[in-house]
């Protein structure tokens, strides 16, 4: 998986980084092929990475 130097947004209330939601898409959709590939594993470390 190559998910590194996905662009993070900081929340303007708690200062809380976040994935936007275009980002969000892109990611899953990455992850979607990748599951396709067999690439689980690096998905879920991703996911909670985020
Ligand atoms: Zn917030």
């Amino acid at each position: 998986m190559i998910l590194k130097g996905v662009p993070a947004e900081v929340c303007d209330n708690c200062g809380e980084y976040y994935l936007s939601d275009t980002v969000t898409e892109t990611i899953l959709e990455r992850a979607e092929r990748a599951i396709t590939n067999g690439a689980e594993i690096e998905i879920l470390r991703y996911v909670v990475a985020a």
